[in-house]
């Protein structure tokens, strides 16, 4: 028996292609594509402007699943974080009129940040292309008809240690074809993938980068992120860093999780200063969000709001974003990591 084309994995422009190879008229791969990018359907029988004999040779040749969604949590604040039977995570952010859509490219994550989540239950895969576009169907399809604004990578797993169907991803949801999302409402979120940033930037397109920090100096960070620093501390990342900024011309945001006690002394917001004085980018600062499995603790609110003024009283261009979605286990894994450990059942 001959395999279905996995249509999920497809850019548009390979759907008409498969289109034309089924012997079918172009606007017959623009109208697939437009049930599937546009109004978020999946099942051909939906498809009413395609004649049945069609949508009966669509079941037979191509597979338009969805990995199936076993859990879908409603914070109060209107966040809703979905994860499927296979191990994949989104969450959809509400905030106003802005709808973002934070995804993943891995089940699981090798890179054991301590403060993470994600990895404590282990790495499973890399996700395909397609189960990273399934991610942002179950998004379309709870926001419809308003848009998705924005998309972030900075759900499970390293982008970059899954570069391929990550970039093959973005082209997808950047495409006129298809998601329509503009490259510049499009973030990847890295822990400090060296190569990855310098291909990331070799692309030169208007994707905006965003960089797990954390801590400026070595020694911290080698206690937070000891796998991703060892390999490239901070001397390399930030050489890759402003390779992206002169390729692209984009700024890049530092992450910095506020752990209580451990990253927000003033020689630790020194040391910020020192890494980014002069180099053209952002800091968010992010309160921990006490992450299942983690022995940190949760900042209190000034103390945030007085790391973020030291920092703008030293020029630096800073935001502090507050925690969405914690109601649901929204931080990046936990749900994954509860149902793993049997702390969640069907
Ligand atoms: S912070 Fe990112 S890279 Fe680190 S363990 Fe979590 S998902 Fe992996």
């Amino acid at each position: 028996m001959r395999t279905k084309i996995k249509i999920l994995d497809c850019h548009p422009d390979v759907i008409q292609k498969i289109i034309m190879d089924l012997k079918q008229p172009s606007f017959r791969g623009k109208q697939l594509c437009s049930w599937l990018f546009e109004k978020a359907v999946t099942d051909p029988d939906l498809m009413i402007n395609i004649p049945k004999d069609l949508r009966v040779l669509f079941k037979e040749k191509l597979d338009l699943s969805l990995p199936e969604l076993v859990e879908k949590r409603v914070c109060e604040d209107g966040s809703v974080k979905f994860l499927n039977g296979e191990g994949i995570e989104s969450v959809l952010i509400k905030a106003g009129r802005r709808n973002t859509l934070c995804l993943s490219t891995q089940a699981g994550c090798k890179f054991g940040c301590a403060f993470c989540a994600s990895s404590k239950a282990g790495f499973d895969r890399n996700l395909s292309t397609g189960e990273i576009i399934s991610q942002v169907v179950y998004g379309l399809r709870e926001v419809l008809p308003e848009k998705l604004n924005n998309i972030v990578y900075m759900g499970i797993g390293e982008p970059f240690d899954n570069f391929e169907n990550t970039v093959n991803s973005i082209e997808i949801i950047s495409s006129d074809k298809a998601f329509r999302i503009g490259q510049r409402k499009i973030t990847v979120s890295t822990c400090g993938v060296v190569p990855g940033i310098l291909k990331f930037a070799d692309l030169n397109k208007q994707y905006e980068l965003s960089v797990s920090l954390h801590c400026a100096n070595n020694i911290k960070r080698n206690k937070i992120m000891p796998v991703i620093n060892k390999r490239y501390p901070l001397s390399k990342l930030m050489e890759a860093c402003k390779y992206f900024f002169d390729k692209t011309r984009r700024y890049i945001t530092f992450e910095y999780i506020v752990i209580k006690g451990f990253n927000d002394g003033i020689k630790d917001i020194k040391d910020l200063i020192d890494l980014l004085k002069g180099f053209s980018c952002k800091i968010n600062l992010i309160p921990f969000n006490s992450a299942i499995g983690t022995a940190f603790e949760v900042p209190e609110k000034e103390k945030v709001l007085e790391v973020g003024k030291q920092l703008k009283n030293a020029g630096m261009n800073v935001t502090v974003r507050w925690s969405k979605g914690a109601d649901a286990d929204a931080a990046c894994g936990q749900l994954r990591y509860l149902r793993k450990a049997g702390k969640i059942k069907d």
